[in-house]
């Protein structure tokens, strides 16, 4: 589909396959690549389809479906997520692979992108068909993985101990302890100091950057948090620290409002106590509809949930001046259009929540030279790394007169591109 003739209104209908492509399209012209560099970026280089047998705890036997999908190795071996999701399909593993390319070139993170999936709901499964679940999958796509090929790592509804889980069955078929095929392990098995924080770090650190860009002091600016899960709760922990006044947060619920500021060990004691929820805590108000959080006037907000919640139905009521992505995919590229015009300074998810993929990049670096590093050597090489990242796409952005997120695609593809030439493909 040309470009052209894709209306914004048109994009927010199409499947994220279809959208990553005109992403490309789009940033790609606007930089002035070659029709052929844009036909390779728009289509992942491999995807392997698998199934394979699990035996259930009654006895029985279930098939699995899952997916790998490896974007380009022109920059290094491919690097993302397995998520293990009942709405996995083959489209969203390869427009998920062709982001995670994006992100680790926008932070000059020597990886393509990969990413997989496996098609099942783990909450309806125990601990040990999980286990022979994690290992079956990664037996199935073990020829197409490795330390120097691709490199998979926690996602949705993995974690740790599912990384742990396929490591030892990768190491066992190999014959030798290969912590470097995954990462997002546990510290016990080759696991980065700092990695369980490095989303939200390097979300706090972009924010950072922005405000001193809009010369706003952080000291006492007001924050929004949408999602109290693994990234916004330590985003909201790490800008509290900074000085900022976390106003608003939300999960699933509701959402919850104090304007002089919430008192956040009292929230994350509400969250983690299986009897009470957020909407518990006694000095806020509940908003009727927590969807407002995402319309409160404040200075940052932080959609850390859900994607597709800012779109051309509340983005005009947008207040904040700065939004940071620090989950995937949360604004409509409809939405993204509304925000560039009334001036919102929006960090987009492939910079804002990068932190995750560098420091993945700083475990594997660890696991091949068997050398670990501090938490405090940890944070600062990821501070550098969001901080040069950030300032790259804000000096194209200031340039080319364009949104943060044309600005970083274009960093990306350009980096990509050099690669691909350099290798002489084309
Ligand atoms: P999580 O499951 O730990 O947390 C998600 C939170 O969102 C939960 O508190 C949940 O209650 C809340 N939530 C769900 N639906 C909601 C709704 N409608 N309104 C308000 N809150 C809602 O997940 P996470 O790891 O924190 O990931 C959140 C987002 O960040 C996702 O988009 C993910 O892709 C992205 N992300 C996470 C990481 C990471 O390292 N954790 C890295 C990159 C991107």
């Amino acid at each position: 589909m040309p470009v052209s003739t894709v209306t914004s209104d048109k994009l927010e209908s199409l499947n994220p396959y279809e959208i990553v492509q005109i992403q490309i399209d789009q940033a790609g012209k606007k930089l002035g690549v070659s029709e052929d560099i844009l036909n390779i970026l728009k289509k992942p280089k491999r995807v392997l389809s698998v199934s394979f047998p699990v035996k259930m705890d009654d006895g029985s036997i279930r098939v699995f479906e899952g997916f790998r999908s490896q974007h380009t190795d022109a920059m290094g071996p491919t690097k993302g997520g397995i998520r293990f999701h009942p709405d996995v399909t083959m489209d969203e593993v390869k427009a998920l692979s062709m982001w995670m390319s994006f992100k680790c070139a926008v932070t000059d993170v020597p990886y393509g992108g990969g990413k997989g999936g496996v098609i099942c709901d783990p909450r309806k499964l125990s601990k040990g068909e999980i286990e022979r679940v994690s290992r079956g999958f990664i037996e199935a796509i073990a020829d197409i993985v490795g330390p120097e090929k691709d490199i998979p790592a926690p996602d949705v509804y993995t974690n740790a101990q599912t990384m742990g889980w396929m490591m030892d069955t990768y190491s066992r078929m190999k014959g030798k302890f290969s912590p470097g095929v995954i990462t997002g392990k546990p510290l016990s098995l080759g696991g980065s100091k700092g990695r369980n924080e490095a989303t939200a770090r390097g979300c706090a650190f972009a924010i950072e950057q922005a405000m001193e860009k809009l010369n706003k002091p952080l000291q006492g600016a007001t924050v929004a948090v949408q999602g109290f899960g693994n990234a916004g709760r330590i985003v909201a922990d790490l800008l509290a620290e900074k000085g900022c006044k976390i106003v608003a947060v939300s999960d699933t619920s509701g959402a919850i409002y104090q304007k002089d500021g919430l008192n956040l060990d009292e929230v994350k004691k509400l969250k983690d106590d299986k009897n009470s929820k957020i909407t518990d805590l006694s000095d806020a108000q509940v908003l009727e509809n927590p969807e407002e959080i995402l319309e409160l006037d404040v200075d940052i907000l932080v959609p850390a949930a859900l994607e597709n919640v800012i779109t051309r139905k509340n983005a005009d009521r947008i207040q904040a001046k700065v939004v940071a992505e620090a989950a995937n995919g949360p604004t409509t590229p409809k939405a993204d259009e509304v925000l560039f015009k009334k001036g919102v300074h929006l960090i987009p998810d492939i910079l804002a929540n990068a932190g995750g993929v560098i420091v993945s990049y700083f475990e594997w670096v660890q696991n091949l030279m068997h050398y670990y590093w501090t938490e405090e050597e940890v944070n600062s090489k990821l501070k550098e790394k969001i901080v040069r990242s950030y300032n790259e796409v804000y000096d194209l952005a200031q340039k080319e007169n364009t949104d943060l997120r044309t600005a970083a695609y274009m960093v990306a593809i350009k980096r990509i591109t050099e690669a691909i030439e350099a290798r002489g493909w084309i």
